[in-house]
């Protein structure tokens, strides 16, 4: 089995790489960067999106292992000190997995040219500086006209992310459906949107036409500039993303322990 290790920059990552990588070589695992079976992250939630993207054209055969060197994530089930026992759960490796929903978005530009993506938390349009106007499409007709600061657009596991700071339901990930929240959208008298988050199950689409190009496109952790893009398409995508199951972390455990563990019952 060929393994990759991504790390951030922290010196204290660098220094459980280094102590990893030697455990791996020493039980007979070979490390290859380039063409793994298995990615290990080491870092935080946000390693792990860098590292989705990094291995995006892979994702078909690569499952991630997430190895957090801060607080637990939710992308990240290992501690540091586990280190032993991880190795031990590869060497015993029998293929086991659990896979998520991921997010797939068209950018439609003018020339009528089409570009796909994938993200693994959200996609977000915003416009930086004045209002972003957007014409909002459901179920192939024209339902809103979008007036605010921007919408963002995520999946089942990228709900406890930006989706919840902008007040959307964590979605468990075993439903097959993305969540459209809006960011800061103009509501009164004259403009008018949903005011609340919607959810949008597989096979159906979220059209977003934007009314300037001086927007931006975000995923995960990636931008594109909005001149020249007509429209962005976004679904529910047909690739899911693979994480090695060794052992189960119940979805609202890690929700628990992201967001209430402090308070005492
Ligand atoms: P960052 O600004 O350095 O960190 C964003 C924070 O979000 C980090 O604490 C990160 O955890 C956490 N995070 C990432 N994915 C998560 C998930 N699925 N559930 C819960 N928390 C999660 O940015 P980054 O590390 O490059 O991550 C990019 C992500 O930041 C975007 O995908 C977006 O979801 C999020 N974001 C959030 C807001 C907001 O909440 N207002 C605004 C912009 C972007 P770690 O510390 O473990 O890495």
């Amino acid at each position: 089995m060929k393994i990759a290790i991504f790390n951030n920059d922290a010196k204290n990552s660098q220094m459980i790489t280094q102590s990893l990588v030697a455990s791996l070589e020493k039980n007979g695992l070979t490390i290859d960067n380039q063409h793994p079976d298995i990615v290990i992250t080491v870092g935080g939630d946000g390693t792990l999106l860098g590292a989705f993207q990094h291995y995006v054209d892979q994702i078909d055969t690569i499952r991630f292992v997430g190895l957090h060197t801060g607080h637990l994530g939710f992308y990240t089930d290992w501690l540091s000190t586990e280190l032993a026992n991880l190795v031990s759960s590869l060497t015993h490796d029998n293929g086991q997995r659990v896979s998520y929903p991921l997010l797939d978005m068209t950018v439609v530009h003018e020339s009528g040219e089409q570009y796909h993506f994938l993200a693994l938390n959200e996609a977000a349009i915003k416009q930086p500086v004045g209002t972003l106007v957007a014409d909002i499409y459901l179920g192939g007709q024209l339902f809103e006209r979008f007036r605010g600061d921007g919408i963002a657009v995520a999946t089942p596991t990228g709900s406890t992310a930006y989706n919840k700071a902008n007040g959307g339901a964590v979605l468990h990930p075993k439903l097959s459906a993305i969540q459209m929240s809006e960011i800061a959208s103009i509501n009164n008298r004259v403009f008018r949107t949903l005011g609340s988050p919607l959810v949008v199950p597989k096979g159906e689409e979220i059209i977003v036409k934007p009314k300037s190009n001086h927007f931006l496109v975000m995923y995960d952790q990636s931008e594109i500039k909005g001149r020249h893009i007509n429209e962005l398409r976004l679904r529910v995508a047909d690739k899911q993303v693979h994480f090695a199951a060794y052992r189960h972390v119940d979805f609202w455990q890690r929700v628990h322990r992201a967001f209430i563990n402090d308070i005492e019952s």
